[in-house]
């Protein structure tokens, strides 16, 4: 049985192999050449939008699943003509504006932050008077690791951005409804969390779900540095709220596969940030520290065979290696640790691998994280922090 993934970046290598095991095969549609699925599956390089390239990479599938959650709704609706692609192209459509997304979770009676409409350059100060200050702009689509997005905080910062925006004019604005579908820029309240936490969850083609214990999250730069599995310290009805939301989601969409939502949480509350239609990075644990791996569940969904169990296994972190990577020796010096690295050539800013080590206690984790070598006690994974916060906890 061969799977198509469109993208072909580390979430695709990991799925496949996932996927191996189950005696699955995959071909992957990617536009960059340089994609890391090149080195273990058939690769495609082409558009999105090249249909005779869709035509050729779909000929023989079982079914297409995506990696991406900015692959075209047109390239999945295309795909969905010719053969099952699963999570549903719909799921695409909701997750790649912003707006969409927080009316989805208002609908299903989701908390989240605060926001308002900013259609262009004009709109910016009537939001700001609704909103408020501090809050941050952020544009409704195509973005991702924190870009495309302004923290406002003073009239200064507000001004700054303004100028950044585009004009009514510039945007073709015609009519209401058109202006509403071309809604380009959302400001929201800036939420002072006490964390941020992600929940993945999976439904299979019959309905049933699964969801995987509440993850801890920290970001730098709007890049996830660091999650701790399942997240410490945490009220039952916490997690119980977030299954919740996901569940909601996840039958709301007639959703197939793995999705993730990042929330923020403020005064013992979840307020919904955004979800991905996919496996996700804060999901990189469950390989080694869960029963079933996101990757594995996400392609069981998928195929139609039965959910794995979601259950962690003792307590994790994660961290992603961004821009380069530590020696591969002194990360598997520390016990417990696992290695990833995706074959992509370093840049900066570019997620390159990551770790994860196990632990069977906080404690243990605690002691673990700090035997990492100097790379991981750089400001941006804030681990100092992280080991401060859990020792305090722990008294
Ligand atoms: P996003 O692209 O929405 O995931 O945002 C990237 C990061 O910016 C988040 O992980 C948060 O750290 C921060 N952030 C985004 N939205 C807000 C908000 N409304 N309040 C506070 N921090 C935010």
């Amino acid at each position: 049985m061969t799977i198509g993934i469109l993208g072909g970046g580390q979430l695709g290598y990991m799925l496949a192999l996932a996927g191996y095991p189950l005696g699955l095969h995959f071909r992957f549609l990617d536009p960059s050449p340089e994609a890391p699925v090149g080195r273990i599956a058939t690769r495609i390089t082409a558009p999105f939008n090249d249909d005779s390239a869709l035509k050729k990479f779909a000929a023989g599938l079982e079914l297409v699943t995506y990696e991406f959650e900015n692959v075209p709704v047109e390239t999945a609706r295309f795909l969905a003509e010719r053969v099952p692609v699963l999570p549903p192209p719909a799921a695409l459509e909701a997750a790649q504006d912003r707006l969409n997304e927080k009316r989805l979770f208002q609908k299903l009676g989701i908390a989240i932050a605060e926001f308002a409409e900013v259609a262009d350059r004009e709109a910016l100060d009537a939001a700001v008077k609704q909103i408020g200050l501090p809050a941050i702009l952020k544009t409704c689509r195509m973005g991702y690791d924190g870009k495309g997005q302004w923290i406002l905080r003073t009239a200064e910062d507000v001004s700054r951005a303004r100028n950044e925006l585009p004009e009514a004019n510039a945007l073709g604005k015609h009519s209401d409804s058109e202006a509403q579908q071309h809604t380009p820029f959302v400001l929201e309240r800036l939420v002072p969390f006490t964390r941020e936490l992600s929940v993945l969850a999976v439904r299979g083609r019959t309905g049933e779900t699964a969801v995987y214990p509440l993850v801890e999250n920290h970001h730098r730069g709007g890049i996830l540095r660091l999650s701790l599995a399942p997240a410490q310290q945490l009220d039952r009805a916490v997690q119980q709220a977030a299954e919740d939301a996901a569940r909601r989601v996840l039958d709301a969409l007639h959703y197939v596969g793995v999705l993730a939502i990042e929330f923020f949480e403020h005064e013992g509350r979840l307020l919904a940030n955004e979800m991905a239609p996919r496996v996700h990075n804060s999901g990189h644990w469950t390989i080694e520290a869960a029963v079933t791996s996101q990757f594995e569940n996400h392609l069981r969904a998928v195929v139609g065979l039965p959910l794995g169990s979601t259950n962690a296994i003792g307590c994790s972190a994660m961290l992603n290696l961004i821009g380069d990577v530590p020696e591969p020796a002194e990360v598997l010096a520390v016990r417990d640790a696992h290695l990833h690295l995706y074959g992509k050539s370093p840049r900066p800013g570019r997620k390159l691998g990551h770790v994860t080590l196990r632990a069977s206690s906080p404690e243990q984790l605690a002691s673990r994280l700090g035997e990492l070598p100097s790379y991981f006690h750089r400001p941006e994974f804030s681990l100092e922090a992280v080991l401060r916060q859990s020792a305090s906890a722990r008294r």
